[in-house]
């Protein structure tokens, strides 16, 4: 369900922003993403949304410059999805909506994030509190004790192991 159209007279950067990622799913699609996912069927399987909603996301993703397509497959032909410098710009976003949920909403904690190199878990802010400022390709994560150890879909087992955002799954769901 699209923002209702008067919200394009905000001019407040938020509601700019939102209307590119305000959608239901929308941020969801994109943190798959950063756990490197790229497939639509494999979005499809590891979020459990609807066809008709992943393919309108995607499209709405790929319009604003959030993820770019590359074809991976000719024939029959396949793209994926993969972040672009202004989609990775969003993850202290969908890092700091995870803190929050956290702190302010009730439930088992899924991940935490380190920082590869030292493995000091990230600060409030995505920092690492011992060497600062990490850059995304360089954090790691790591299950929580909420994750189901035996879940049905090959996606979630693949994130069964500590892992670098960014990183294509593709090797673990061959
Ligand atoms: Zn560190």
């Amino acid at each position: 369900m699209p923002l209702g159209k008067d919200y394009a007279a905000q001019e407040c950067s938020i509601a700019r922003a939102l209307e590119i990622v305000g959608e239901r799913w929308t941020l969801l699609v994109i943190r798959d993403a950063f756990y490197g996912v790229r497939r639509y069927k494999d979005f499809l399987v590891h979020l459990g949304i609807p066809r008709a909603v992943l393919a309108a996301r995607l499209q709405t993703l790929t319009d604003a410059g959030i993820l770019e397509k590359r074809r991976y497959q000719q024939s029959p032909p396949r793209d994926e999805y993969v972040l672009t410098d202004r989609g990775v710009q969003l993850w202290p976003t969908v890092r700091s909506l995870g803190v929050w949920g956290n702190a302010h909403v009730p439930g088992p904690e899924l991940r935490t994030f380190r920082h590869a190199a030292c493995g000091t878990g990230l600060g409030p802010y995505g920092e690492c509190p011992a060497c600062g400022v990490v850059p995304v390709p360089e954090i790691e994560m790591v299950p929580g004790p909420g994750l189901d150890p035996d879940p049905a879909d090959a996606v979630s087992r693949a994130l069964l192991t500590p892992k670098r955002l960014l990183q294509p799954l593709q090797a673990e769901l061959a």
